[in-house]
């Protein structure tokens, strides 16, 4: 892109030291990403007016300011403390005054002015980072994708040392969030998978601040991610997630196709002792209640979960109890593992360790009881057209999987007759047979029903 090109924006900057530390941050990042700033309205393709709200004077010099930038060059973006300000109405007082302006944004917020400058002025050209494709290097398939959301936990189970490992839980900003997946869909993924330590726990940390998404509003919220998510129009799968009373808000945006009715919830237990013991994320919570609440909301939910067996001072009776869970949850999909201390863990001080071969027998047992429950919940539906994402095809057939299965950790949909099939195609099948883990489907042709 020759010099002409490059698009300039113009800065206007009023108000305390604090201010001016805020207006640094963001010139800065205007440099690094090739912006260059320009020195007069009619140069600028576009004006950022940093703003003062502390004293009525203050709040007329920056409204003023504001209205030359909008008459002088007419795409302006607003941040600093008057954008935070609201009159007796509870109406931010720059949107009252001037409607025309593109975005308002409050004080320290460098990201959502960025956010706001990319979307009504794209970055320039980087010839070095642009070699790089714009979704990053992926090690899944080109169909499906992860997506981070937040690093570390405020929890401290007892069994776990990744909060000592990487620190409390950090939320990326929404805007960064849906930049990627935005990216990530535009380079032909068909599926997200919601990703972090505590996805129920998204925004805690920066008290559900409000980003900005192409210009618009966003709060950093697990119910505002997903539903934001669901714009994109590809499965949007959740992983994570603890039965937090927040999680049944979600529930409905999957009852309505928004996001996949899907549901990875690690409950680990159901004694209310040895979840006590190992310090979980909403032990007190009367899960089987929750999940019969999410049912009777989502008929179609899967819930796929993880559970422990053999933990410090587990007693047969608490396992039974463990199984009787289970046989009430009717959960679709469980994994479970033997306990095993890991170094650095406070699990590893608790009294009456339960010997090895117990552990794997409690397993065993877990694991066999559950397989009953998983087939029929599988048998169920046979007979049914289900809507499948293709992951391979090859000459004995096509290998996929449903709304229900989670890459890597579920099952898959086998498709004998699927070798016209194509590889991240979504396509529409009827289950024929099932095994403990799979099922098994035919096509359904476009003259029986059109292709999802
Ligand atoms: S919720 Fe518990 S198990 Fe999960 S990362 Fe946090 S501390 Fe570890």
């Amino acid at each position: 892109m020759s010099k002409i090109e490059t698009p300039r924006v113009g800065f206007v900057s009023l108000g305390c030291p604090k201010a001016a530390s805020d207006a640094e941050n963001i010139l800065t990042r205007l440099r690094s990403e090739g912006y260059d700033i320009s020195a007069s309205y009619e140069g600028a393709d576009l004006v950022v007016v940093n703003t003062c709200g502390f004293i009525d004077a203050a709040v007329e010099e920056s409204l003023d300011a504001i209205g030359e930038a909008l008459k002088e060059n007419g795409k302006v973006i607003v941040t600093g403390c008057l954008g935070a300000k609201k009159d007796a109405a509870g109406q931010g007082i720059v949107q009252s005054v001037h409607p025309k302006v593109l975005a308002v944004t409050g004080p320290h917020a460098t990201e959502e002015v960025m956010d706001a400058v990319h979307f009504h002025l794209p970055k320039p050209h980087d010839p070095f980072t642009d070699l790089v494709p714009p979704q990053g290097v992926r090690l899944t398939p080109d169909h499906f994708a992860y997506l981070k959301i937040s690093e570390g936990c405020n929890h401290r189970c007892t069994f776990c040392i990744i909060p000592s490992l990487r620190g409390d839980l950090v939320s990326r900003p929404i805007h960064d969030v849906m930049r990627e997946a935005e990216s990530l869909v535009d380079a032909g993924v068909k599926e997200l998978l919601v990703i972090s330590q505590d996805t129920s726990a998204y925004g805690v940390d920066v008290k559900y601040r409000t980003g900005f998404v192409n210009g618009k509003p966003v709060k950093t919220k697990l119910y505002d991610l997903c539903n934001a998510l669901s714009e994109l129009d590809v499965w949007v799968r959740l992983h994570y997630v603890y039965p937090y009373p927040s999680v049944d808000d979600v529930i409905p945006l999957m009852a309505e196709g928004k996001i996949l009715p899907y549901l990875d919830v690690p409950f680990q237990h159901a004694s209310p002792r040895i979840l006590k013991l190992m310090k979980r994320p909403a032990s007190s919570e009367n899960n089987l209640a929750r999940i019969k609440r999410w049912r009777e909301i989502c008929p179609e939910l899967t819930i796929r979960s993880t559970f422990i067996a053999g933990f410090p001072g587990e007693t047969e009776d608490e396992f039974n109890e463990l199984l009787d869970f289970l046989g009430e949850a009717q959960l679709d999909r469980v994994g479970c593992f033997a306990y095993s201390p890991v170094e650095g863990a406070t699990a590893n001080a608790l009294p009456d360790a339960v010997p090895d071969e117990v552990r794997e027998d409690r397993k065993h047992r877990l694991m066999e009881f559950q397989e009953d429950i998983s087939t029929r919940r599988l048998e169920a539906k046979i007979g049914k057209e289900i809507v499948v994402l293709v992951d391979d095809v090859d000459d004995e057939g096509a290998i996929a999987r449903s709304e229900g299965d989670a890459p890597e950790i579920d099952g898959l949909v086998m498709i004998p007759d699927g070798q016209e099939m194509e590889v991240g195609g979504f396509y529409r099948v009827r289950v024929t047979d099932c095994d403990v883990h799979d099922l098994y489907a035919e096509p359904v042709y476009a003259d029986e029903a059109p292709q999802a």
